[in-house]
């Protein structure tokens, strides 16, 4: 009885298939790169869908208490979607 997720296509996939995810606050500019230790972190703390990180990622700059959705840049690069090396 799942409910269907947001209509992203990447929302189901999981942070484990994530090499690095971008991200960038368009209100202070702030921006980061999250490598796979930082993604594995998360995974630790029981995130492991991309659309629950998405809900979880906050800047790190910006005040907080205010409202949850500031406006970031998210952006995935996937492993399946980098040019794999080939084997001789
Ligand atoms: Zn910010």
């Amino acid at each position: 009885m799942k409910r269907p997720p947001v209509d992203h296509p990447d929302a189901m996939r999981l942070i484990i298939e994530l090499s690095s995810l971008y991200v960038a606050c368009d209100d202070c500019g702030h921006s980061r790169n999250l490598g796979v230790e930082s993604l594995r972190k998360a995974v630790d703390l029981g995130v492991h869908s991309y659309m629950q990180l998405c809900r979880k990622i906050r800047c790190s700059e910006c005040p907080k208490g205010l409202p949850a959705f500031r406006n970031l840049t998210i952006r995935p690069t996937w492993r399946c979607d980098e040019p794999r090396y080939s084997i001789a």
